[in-house]
């Protein structure tokens, strides 16, 4: 048996063959996996903004066709931070917006040793973001098309306004558009992600939130034998401080510290350190949670030599009784499309539906396509679940 073989049996396994059964796509199916193909072949590492540019470029007339209006909004903190947003609104009949979030930027720079694409095999492609989130703009053109062609021939307009918001930087961190963010989550009740499904194929009910510390100490240098007793040693100082900020981890809460880096004093071994730096990383599951773990850290830090700010800071994003109704009705769809049940995580990443997070908005996230390996050189999607998570979303937007 050859791999791809048993890889396209695995896939039969996971997803499920009655998902599949459909033989002859629909040609618009067979057109926007060229247009898959296109976009992925395009290096778009969210620093290279020439590359982001380009997808941007190619996209926009995708949209027009299906009548939306599409414009480009820079980058608030500066044109060098990233590439312009692109925002397409088609508007329904009523002011109420529906979101559809997704980003055309990938974690693959031009330096990456990721740059091909592989045709695996009938079903599988291998590329760089060829799930995370190129398939998820091409599910979504999928999607829209199919909601939006018979509505159009019979004269009608949606229901709701329809506002899709390709970013250009969310791999790292979305920079620069949080009050952007926050204006389209008011003027939503509704957020749908395009993100890949969750563990090949649930969806993405909450993701938790994350605040990044800087933490630097000033110690005082001294001679490490003569002068011993004159120094103040920052890297024990750090070291004390990391060994208290590590036990906060919780798993049974869902509450995370990591230490991702340290470094200080000079490279040498009869110096007492002088400096000392730490970037810690939290993760939480709610508010509260934010509250009561920002609480004990900074009772850790508090110390004279000790000087911290939050660098980086994204909201966690959760269930609530609107969202509740509308994940179990998307999993249903996702059951008679494909004919297997999936559930609804809470993702450890933190994604740009983060940034939608507020009282009175449904979020769900995770409805892109099929595949695994995302953000590694195995990165591949299962060309199938394009027209089945298509379909799955246009029964939700017709439901609605
Ligand atoms: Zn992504």
């Amino acid at each position: 048996m050859n791999t791809s073989f048993i890889i396209a049996m695995l896939y039969c396994g996971l997803i499920g063959t009655s998902a599949f059964a459909q033989k002859k796509l629909d040609p618009s199916v067979d057109l926007n996996i060229e247009r898959l193909k296109e976009i992925v072949a395009i290096n778009s590492g969210s620093a290279n903004i020439k590359g982001v540019n380009e997808i941007m470029g190619k996209i926009k007339p995708w949209f027009e066709e299906l009548g939306f209006k599409v414009e480009f909004l820079k980058n608030p903190d500066g044109e060098s931070v990233s590439a312009p947003m692109m925002v397409a609104t088609y508007t329904g009949e009523k002011p109420e917006q529906i979101s559809f979030i997704m980003h055309a930027d990938t974690v693959f720079e031009p330096s990456s040793p990721f740059q091909k694409m592989e045709q695996k095999d009938e079903h599988i492609l291998k590329g760089p973001g060829v799930i995370d989130d190129k398939g998820g703009i091409i599910v979504l053109l999928q999607s829209l098309r199919d909601y939006l062609v018979p509505l159009k021939s019979a004269g009608k307009k949606p229901k709701y306004t329809l506002m899709v918001e390709v970013t250009p930087n969310e791999e790292v961190g979305a920079i620069g558009w949080a009050k952007t963010f926050e204006d389209m989550s008011k003027k939503s009740w509704l957020a749908l992600g395009l993100e890949p499904s969750f563990n090949m194929g649930g969806i993405v009910e909450g993701r938790k939130g994350n605040v990044w510390y800087e933490i630097r100490v000033k110690g005082k240098e001294a001679h490490a034998g003569v002068d011993h007793a004159k120094g103040i040693n920052a890297c024990d100082i750090l070291a004390d401080k990391i060994t208290q900020i590590k036990k906060l981890t919780d798993y049974k809460k869902n509450i995370t510290v990591n230490i991702g880096h340290i470094e200080g004093g000079q490279d040498k071994y009869n110096i007492v350190c002088g400096w000392a730096k730490a970037n810690l990383d939290t993760r939480i599951p709610s508010p509260e949670a934010r509250k009561s773990l920002n609480a004990k850290i900074e009772s850790i830090l508090k110390d004279a030599q000790i000087e911290f700010k939050i660098v980086d800071e994204t909201a966690p994003m959760s269930t609530n009784s609107i969202s509740k109704p509308l994940i179990k009705k998307y999993l249903d769809m996702i059951y008679k499309v494909e004919g297997k049940h999936y559930e609804a995580h809470v993702s450890g990443g933190v994604g740009d539906a983060n940034h939608f997070a507020r009282k009175g908005i449904a979020i769900i996230d995770g409805l892109g396509p099929i595949g695994s390996g995302m953000h590694t050189i195995d990165e591949e999607i299962d060309l199938r679940s394009i027209q089945t998570r298509a379909k799955v979303l246009t029964e939700f937007l017709k439901s609605l």
